[in-house]
């Protein structure tokens, strides 16, 4: 037998429902604020995410499905939305005529990394971008709807952690300093931070390892080195977020390790995940257009790992409100229930039963085991009165009813809900 490749996953059932709910949560929750779906190609040419998200970074040198196309292109199955939903708006002249797009994605993305709880090689994320405009009150309310977003789903538990990375010349400094300080320890770092300490310094510091994190108590802070701009910038946006009620910390080591990222970045945590904790992730990309399609135009951004999240929904969300409806009938009475079915259905009420329906007990037992609340029993008798008899599983209550009474029964129960 053929299994599912590695950190891989068939979805269905309740998987599939969470799914569903946290797109329409999502839907519902990102529109208010004025963003619109947009919908991307899983497969890139491998260049936009060397530039995109950098040569650098762990997710382009180690983690991409990249290969070759029968056309000898080099292409990638993407492993993050941003950079393709960047190249969309270049490609299609947003930043010439009307430069400021609010856009949200959701959909699979490929890390070929090592699986492990919450971490997998084809996941899905839920994000969101903007362009067009720079404003700390923005920010804040970028910040703030992934936390409504969050919260519609029923999730507690979260904590927001912001920091600001400033721009990139007083970051050049800051990673000159921090250089010289992980250069006096570098024996005790870990594998994984020697090797940043040469590619990308920066990122050390959100290492997870705990030796790591021992040693990067004392590092230089980014925030001494930010001009007086961005100083401000970032101030404003934690003005914002208290005036929306909006709890916050600030985490001083939280960088997104990327050159394009300026000023905000935010990370939402929760205390339920253990190791893989971060939730939803994001924060300002102002030179982002600037390296993809030379243009100077500020974005905004976030992403959220569609599996996280479900591993942290409420279950009662999801169960299911309607009630269930096990349809019993005979041989004798086939035609009686075709045509029943197809009124129910032409109102808009969901049945169940049994294809080769066997006796009335081998009936009931799985109308039990499917957990029916009701049944309709379809018999010679009914057949013959034109009625339906209608058991209520809970209560055992059983009595005979018209089509029209059944019917009114089910829509007053689904306004009910
Ligand atoms: P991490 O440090 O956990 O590897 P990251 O910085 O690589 O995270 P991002 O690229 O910022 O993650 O992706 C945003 C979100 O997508 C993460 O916060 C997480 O919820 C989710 N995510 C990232 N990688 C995976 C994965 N392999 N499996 C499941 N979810 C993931
Ligand atoms: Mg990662």
């Amino acid at each position: 037998m053929i299994s599912v490749l590695k950190g891989m996953k068939d979805r269905y059932s309740d998987d599939v429902k969470k799914y569903d709910l946290i797109v329409d949560t999502a839907k519902s929750v990102f529109e208010k604020y004025g963003f619109e779906r947009i919908i991307t190609p899983i497969l890139e040419e491998t260049e936009l995410f060397r530039r995109g998200v950098g040569d650098e970074t762990d997710v382009v040198s180690k983690e991409m499905y990249e290969f070759v196309d029968k056309g000898n292109r080099n292409v990638t199955m993407r492993p993050e939305g941003t950079a393709g939903v960047v190249r969309a708006y270049l490609e299609a002249g947003f930043h010439k005529s009307s430069p400021i797009v609010k856009w949200f994605y959701h959909g699979p993305m490929y890390r070929y990394e090592a699986p492990q709880k919450g971490r997998f090689r084809e996941f899905h994320q839920m994000g969101i971008e903007m362009f067009g405009v720079r404003s700390a009150y923005l920010d804040a309310e970028i910040i703030r709807m992934g936390c409504e977003f969050l919260e519609k789903l029923g999730i507690t538990g979260l904590v927001v952690e912001i920091n600001s990375l400033g721009n990139i010349e007083s970051r050049k400094k800051y990673i000159d300093d921090l250089k010289a300080f992980m250069e006096k320890r570098l024996d005790k770092l870990s594998d994984d931070s020697k090797r940043r300490y040469t590619t990308n310094p920066l990122r050390a510091l959100d290492s997870k390892d705990k030796g790591d994190q021992e040693q990067f108590i004392n590092a230089p802070k980014l925030y001494d080195y930010l001009d007086e701009e961005s100083k401000n910038y970032f101030e404003n946006t934690k003005r914002y977020l208290e005036l929306m009620n909006i709890n916050y910390v600030v985490n001083d080591k939280l960088v997104r390790g990327l050159d394009y990222y300026s000023d905000t970045v935010f990370e939402i945590k929760s205390n339920k995940l253990g190791s893989q904790a971060t939730v939803l992730a994001g924060g300002r990309y102002d030179r982002l257009l600037e390296i993809l399609g030379n243009a100077k135009v500020p974005g905004i951004g976030f992403a959220a790992g569609m599996e996280r999240i479900a591993m942290l929904m409420d279950e009662n969300l999801i169960a299911k409100k309607e009630n269930k409806i096990y349809v019993i009938y005979f041989d004798e009475t086939k035609e009686y229930f075709v045509k029943i079915v197809e009124e129910l259905r032409k109102n808009g009420i969901k049945v169940n039963f049994d294809y080769n329906p066997k006796s009335f007990g081998a009936q009931m037992k799985k109308a039990n085991r499917e957990n029916a609340d009701y049944v309709l029993i379809l018999g010679e008798d009914e057949q013959k009165e034109n009625v339906i008899t209608m058991k209520k599983f809970s209560t055992g209550e059983q009595e005979k009813y018209s089509f029209e009474q059944v019917l009114k029964h089910f829509e007053r129960k689904s306004l009910e809900k």
